[in-house]
């Protein structure tokens, strides 16, 4: 069987490897049909980082988590890649309950146990139990963050099944919820739950790094009752898709809820001062550089709060699915390359906004 790999920046390939079977009783194998590039996996397939940030490490301009998180030789290739996925369940170890095969789900990029303390609070990306002594157990980057494998491959083995695996509703399209495993619900965390503290609250969404979770954030601040979302970007398509959520394309003001998704460390000082009294910035980028700056005095004086961490897309599947089903939030439109599997390796290094590949499931309906 195939699985795609990164090889080198600007370089993906189809590789032959062993199939995964079931090894423990709570195990599920399934088939993705459907995957996303998260917005993350562009940083070594569009740039060649690694060299780069091997030596920010040693200068000490790049913090030294990068290197618990992705290896002391960053992105070194190849290793299988992708960690957006919806997919169908071909085989159920004994222990599972509650998923039938054929089910469509979504898989969550970290994987997660569901019963540790940090699972119990919600920090599926923290579980205890499969992060052992490493930073993260997960789908798509490689040895340093476990054995699992990336998901654009013909079976992906998934431990804690049912806990893990989430049904898609029958009524959602597969490529609607293609990005839930991650960057979708990144989204959501990132202005729903401020949103819902703060009722008709303004939202000042600055794009362009990450980039399909700025425009998720901005459809979904507007599909939670926003009154005001601005969105600005160097980038006319996504500025286009943008306000087709009903978002406005410039700035004015202070705002409630400020997502900061350039992805660098201006963008997060210029969010963070963008903030209304009692404000909460969400950051969803990477910042791998040392010195920040981040404007601590200018949060005191505006009661600011500032959220980032890794996505913990398993605790809010369940309540993203639900709305999707519920409102038929369009998550598509954010699509710039609909390609289909085949043509992943070409696809998968496209220089746009959101990729997603497609093949038709063996089962059900797609
Ligand atoms: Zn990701
Ligand atoms: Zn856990």
């Amino acid at each position: 069987m195939r699985e795609l790999r990164f090889e080198r920046a600007g370089r993906l390939a189809w590789h032959e490897r062993d199939r995964p079977a079931l090894v423990d009783p709570g195990d599920a194998i399934v088939r993705p049909f459907v995957a996303a590039r998260c917005d993350g996996d562009t940083l070594p397939i569009h740039r060649p980082v690694s060299r780069a940030l091997q030596a920010g490490m040693a200068l000490g301009l790049v913090d030294p988590v990068v290197g618990a998180i992705c290896g002391t030789v960053p992105f070194r290739g190849p290793f299988a890649i992708g960690h957006e996925c919806v997919a169908e369940v071909l085989e159920l170890g004994s222990a599972v309950t509650g998923l039938r095969v054929g089910q469509r789900v979504i898989v969550p990029w970290a994987v997660s146990c569901g019963t540790c303390g940090p699972c119990l609070r919600g920090l599926t990306a923290k579980c205890a139990t499969t992060a052992g002594d490493g930073v993260l157990a997960a789908y798509g980057f490689g040895p340093a963050s476990g054995p699992w494998g990336g998901m654009i491959t013909d079976r992906l083995r998934v431990p804690f099944a049912a806990h893990m695996l989430v049904p898609v509703p029958d009524d959602i399209p597969a490529h609607r919820v293609a990005a839930a495993s991650d960057n979708l619900a990144d989204a959501w965390r990132a202005v729903v739950p401020p949103l819902a503290v703060r009722e008709g609250g303004s939202v000042l969404v600055l794009g362009g790094g990450a980039k399909s979770i700025g425009l998720y954030a901005a459809g979904l601040a507007i599909a939670h009752g926003a009154s005001t979302v601005d969105y600005l970007d160097h980038g006319a398509e996504r500025r286009a898709i943008a306000e087709s959520f009903g978002a406005r394309t410039h700035a004015n003001g202070r705002y409630d809820v400020v997502v900061e998704a350039t992805s660098r460390s201006a963008g997060l000082r210029r969010a963070l001062r963008a903030l209304a009294p009692g404000g909460v910035c969400a950051a969803v980028g990477y910042y791998l550089g040392t010195g920040t700056r981040v404007p601590l005095m200018h949060m005191y004086a505006t009661d600011a709060t500032l959220r980032l961490g890794v996505s913990h897309s398993r605790a809010v599947l369940p309540d993203l699915l639900d709305f999707v089903d519920r409102t038929g939030f369009p998550a598509e439109r954010v699509t710039t390359l609909l390609a289909p599997w085949e043509d992943a390796p070409a696809a998968y290094a496209a220089k746009t906004t959101k990729v997603v590949v497609h093949r038709e499931p063996l089962g059900s309906k797609p």
